[in-house]
């Protein structure tokens, strides 16, 4: 059983045991002393009378329900005040409480004592002799930390929700006792500073700060070690030794959340400007957007309103809280002061296109993101962001689920359609995490998911897990790119290699090679066809003379004009080729042997006809023309043959001329 707190005799033996680590290695030992001096002189602030006894009573674990109440009943006006708050805090509302041994039995002992403790110091403390500490406001604010407390832990399931209001109307008592025990030099301190530095200020003054007395205070009354926790770091939680994620980690942040929301809702409106950016980022960090935090501060207000009634205290007027969320202008350099945590730069850049509807959720994502060294664009819901992905198409994207117009589901089927968008690696951030909803969101497409509030330490884990996919992707794609650019290369140059194989180089007329497989295709489609095909086979007469008489090279211009004309001279379905040396073959598609005769013939002439000029020396070529056409052949061997007979048989008959039939 622990001793009462209350009990002056015994305050040096049971504090040492009850305060919280952390709060002793923070205070001097001298100072604890001094508390525990103030204490047995009573200048701490402590409930008095009836109160004293409900908590002496309730400490001790036999205690019954019956017995509290019937020791509640001898104080009228505390019992009211008792049974009112308790239907305040009743979380079942299904009948209301309406005598003190329902309330007991509702809230349980341990809520009843701190409620006792909480109604006495209020009705004891509501004004004081420190001057400079607001007393009225000092109440307002503790009742509005305490009512958002108690809905935020219902809201997130985080424990007791009267327990968590009743911690945080306490959580801030150290500025009740630091005005209490030093009334004149604590009114000094408040008006030397802003609460930036009052902390500061304060443990040099007096030698310790309203946090610690708030938690030594709490300690003292025997409250839980995390709740001395909570009221020593509510302003500072990164100062805490939690571990990030674990159950008092959250409270932790809850109340800071809470304490701040507090700040906004009880400062002049000027001021209130000024800390409501920060609110809404904080909000973000919990997993409470806008329209939560709306709500969350209404109540708040409303709450503030019933609770000032009964507690007696006065009241400041405050605007409903969407009109003072309005006047929050968030800017990115906001961001910077209120981002703790240290984030490694990305070493790979990613194109991320950011998918969310809440304003303050985007700025605070955007700027993470940014910090890491990605490029962000963002989108306030699905339509926007499918026209967005239209225009460029980034390689992640992180959507949010609730949106207006299109939500993150509709937008990540409607971009799965577009096969080209397929690859872009999609992230869904979700406050639901039932099984059924994550699978519905894989089956729409989506790669990954985040759950809000998001924790920048698992948002950058998980970006670089979705970086190695990228990368490996680019550079899979990078691979396929480069094989297709060599296939391109390879098919080209064999295009030109075969292009090569088949040109006579001198004339750049098609090689036998290709003359020969020509005339092949051109006696199948005959055969099929039934049209007639012959050839021509040139001979230049008496070339070697020529060569003999100017030079080789002389000759080969003699050539390349010999080519010329014949190219010119023939119909544009022909073909013409050299076959090798001054002589030359014509494959004339559509003609039989007669018409080949009557064609070879206007060649022959139109060679003949032609004076050449090389280097001013006049040249006069003629050639002579073997005609054969493929009717009488049965092969193109034959064929050729033939034509190749009649040629010979041309310049026997004294060239320049023609032989068919
Ligand atoms: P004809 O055909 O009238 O009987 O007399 P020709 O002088 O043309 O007889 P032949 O076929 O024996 O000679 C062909 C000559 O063509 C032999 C060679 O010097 C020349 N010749 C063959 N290919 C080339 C070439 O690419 N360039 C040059 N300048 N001359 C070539
Ligand atoms: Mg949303
Ligand atoms: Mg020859
Ligand atoms: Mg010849």
């Amino acid at each position: 059983m622990l001793q009462s707190s209350f009990c002056q005799r015994n305050a040096y033996v049971t504090i040492s045991q009850k305060i919280t680590p952390g709060l002793q290695c923070r205070m001097e030992h001298t100072i604890i002393q001094q508390l525990n001096d103030f204490k047995a002189k009573g200048n701490l602030p402590s409930p008095k009378g009836i109160a004293i006894q409900i908590i002496q009573l309730a400490e001790n674990e036999e205690t019954t329900t019956q017995q509290i109440a019937r020791l509640i009943n001898n104080d009228p006006a505390l019992a009211g005040r008792i049974i009112k708050a308790a239907n305040l805090l009743n979380p079942r509302k299904v009948r209301p409480i309406a005598s003190i041994m329902d309330a007991v039995t509702v809230l349980g002992i341990k809520s009843v004592r701190q409620l006792a403790l909480s109604l006495s110091l209020v009705a004891d403390f509501r004004s004081g002799g420190c001057e400079g500490f607001n007393y009225p406001k000092y109440w307002a604010h503790s009742t509005c930390t305490a009512i958002a407390a108690q809905e935020l832990v219902s809201r997130m399931h985080l424990g007791v929700p009267d327990e968590a209001f009743l911690l945080g109307l306490l959580a801030q008592i150290g500025k009740l006792t630091l005005a209490t025990l030093f009334p004149e030099r604590y009114s000094n301190i408040l008006e030397q500073t802003d609460s930036a530095a009052l902390r500061t200020l304060e443990r040099q003054e007096l030698g310790l700060d309203h946090c610690q007395a708030s938690a030594w205070m709490l300690a003292d009354w025997g409250m839980p070690k995390v709740f001395q926790e909570i009221a020593l770091h509510i302003e500072a939680p990164e100062t805490a030794a939690f571990q990030e994620g674990e159950r008092s980690w959250r409270l932790l942040q809850l109340f800071h959340f809470a304490d701040q929301l507090a700040e906004v809702c009880t400062q002049p409106p000027a001021e209130r400007c000024r800390l409501v950016p920060h609110l809404m980022l904080l909000a973000t960090r919990i997993g409470i957007e806008t329209d939560a935090l709306t709500e969350i501060g209404n109540q708040v207000i409303k709450g503030l309103g019933e609770w000032s009634s009964l507690l007696s205290l006065r009241t400041p007027s405050i605007p409903a809280f969407e009109d003072i969320l309005d006047t929050a202008i968030i800017t990115p350099e906001l961001l910077d002061i209120n981002t703790p945590v240290q984030i490694q730069p990305a070493i790979f850049k990613l194109n991320i296109l950011l998918v969310e509807d809440d304003r303050a959720i985007q700025l605070l994502y955007k700027s993470l993101l940014e910090k890491t060294g990605h490029i962000v664009r963002v989108a306030n819901n699905g339509k926007a962001a499918l026209a967005m992905v239209q225009a460029s198409a980034p390689q992640l994207i992180i959507s949010d689920w609730v949106m207006p117009e299109m939500d993150g589901i509709e937008f990540c089927k409607a971009l799965r359609q577009n096969p080209d968008w397929q690859k872009i690696y999609v992230f869904i951030v979700t406050a639901q995490e039932s099984t059924e909803k994550l699978v519905e969101a894989f089956e729409a497409g989506v790669d990954d998911y985040l759950t809000k509030p998001l924790n920048p330490r698992v948002l950058a884990a998980r970006l670089r897990a979705a970086q190695r996919i990228i990368q490996m992707q680019q550079a899979h794609e990078e691979d396929r790119q480069q094989l297709r650019q060599f296939a391109d290369e390879l098919a080209a140059s064999n295009k030109r290699l075969q292009e090569l194989a088949l040109t006579d180089m001198l004339t750049g007329l098609p090689n036998r090679r290709f003359g020969m497989e020509r005339l092949e295709q051109e006696w199948a489609l005959s055969a099929r066809s039934g049209r007639p095909v012959c050839c021509l086979m040139i001979d230049v007469d008496h070339f070697k003379s020529i060569n003999d008489n100017h030079g080789h090279m002389f000759g080969d211009e003699a050539l390349k004009m010999v080519a010329t004309s014949l190219h010119q001279a023939a119909r544009k379905q022909d073909v013409v080729c050299r076959l090798g040396g001054e002589e030359f073959l014509v494959i004339c598609t559509d003609t039989d042997e007669q018409a080949g005769y009557q064609y070879a013939e206007r060649l022959r002439l139109q060679v003949a006809a032609q004076n050449l000029r090389i280097q001013d020396t006049p040249l006069h070529l003629t050639v002579s023309i073997g005609v054969a056409g493929n009717r009488s052949h049965n092969s193109v061997e034959a064929m050729l043959h033939q034509a190749d007979e009649r040629l010979y048989a041309a310049k026997a008959a004294g060239r320049n001329r023609t032989i068919a039939n």
